[in-house]
């Protein structure tokens, strides 16, 4: 065989091939849709949310050909922005920040895209207090101490971040107000915390949430207060913030009630993602309410009739919608 041949022949095999693959490739792509959620650090509770949502999702793949994932991410603000930009389907937000996002306000990748017009909301969660965790040793006790303390601010994507900020230009500070304003991502921080290379960490999240256990288990720390004239102001002027409480009891080293402020955790997506995906991932979730609700005991009290209500200030999906309807609920 000369030479040509031999690679005409290796070519024809070759382009069989890939056109062969190339078919099967297409035949699984078409008939499987990929639906992604975005959630937050993996010792928080948006995580246990999403892969939660997911287990379920997927019991149902062979019936509806849709296979969900739900990666660890930077949080609400990171996971609004990547829905808008087509690299997530799905994610999790703070109601604060998915009320600035519908708005185009309050944070800097929001006001440079303008209102998100196409954000909707799937239904809210659990309720997440604004939460502050100091070292015993730091002479913190309330929330002024902060000033002049290393405190983890957390990273830029994150809703503690994004809330944080607010509240700082509430309180009338900046980083400059702290010996060391640090940007660990949530994940991070307990273990920073307990080396004593913070004096303070902070979290939007539920309760019981996996981080707060590791900062108050693995060294001497306590929960602090939030509250005064700047946190009330928040609370006055904004719906989807209300006072909160975490119970005494849950954490070493705090026994009584810690008294705070906060919001609510939600799911949101796209108005471009289709209506039967949406559908879908709904009611797995609430076909299988019982179920979904005993994978975390942030999940004990909700029900359905408040989470397609509550926290939620995009206009709730289409999909989402002809669900809800079926049941009843609207
Ligand atoms: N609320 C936090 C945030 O938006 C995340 C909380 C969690 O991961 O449970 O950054």
């Amino acid at each position: 065989m000369s030479l040509k041949m031999k690679n005409t022949l290796a070519t024809t095999l070759l382009s069989s091939a890939v056109g062969l693959a190339a078919t099967m490739g297409a035949t699984t792509a078409s008939a499987q849709t990929y639906v992604t959620i975005g959630t937050g650090g993996q010792t928080g509770v948006y995580y246990v949310v999403g892969q939660s949502i997911c287990r379920l999702v997927n019991r149902g793949t062979k019936t509806h050909d849709i296979k969900c994932t739900a990666p660890s991410t930077g949080g609400s603000v990171a996971n609004i922005n990547a829905i808008r930009e087509g690299q997530q389907d799905m994610g999790m937000a703070q109601s604060d920040w998915q009320y600035y996002a519908t708005k185009g306000e309050k944070h800097d990748s929001f006001k440079a895209k303008g209102p998100f017009n196409d954000l909707r909301a799937l239904f809210s969660v659990h309720p997440e207090p604004f939460t502050v965790i100091a070292r015993a040793d730091s002479g913190v006790e309330k929330f002024e101490d902060l000033a002049g303390k290393r405190v983890n601010l957390n990273n830029p994507g994150s809703g503690t971040r994004g809330t944080m900020e607010l509240i700082m230009s509430e309180m009338g500070w900046d980083k400059g107000t702290f010996k060391l304003a640090a940007e660990l991502k949530a994940a991070e921080q307990a273990q920073a915390l307990c080396d004593n290379k913070l004096d303070v960490m902070l979290y939007s999240v539920g309760h019981p949430s996996g981080a707060i256990k590791e900062a108050t288990t693995s060294c001497d720390s306590k929960l602090i207060p939030v509250e005064g004239p700047a946190i009330q102001k928040l609370i006055d002027s904004n719906d989807f913030y209300s006072k909160a409480v975490i119970p005494g009891g849950m954490y070493r080293g705090t026994d009584s009630d810690t008294a705070t402020f906060g919001n609510a955790a939600t799911m949101v997506t796209s108005a471009k993602v289709d209506n039967d995906t949406v559908y879908q991932v709904v009611k797995a979730v609430f076909d299988n309410f019982d179920r979904f609700k005993r994978l975390h005991p942030a999940f004990n009290n909700l029900n359905p009739q408040d989470m397609i209500k509550n926290g939620l200030s995009a206009p709730l999906h289409e999909g989402a919608v002809r669900y809800y309807k079926e049941k009843g609920w609207m």
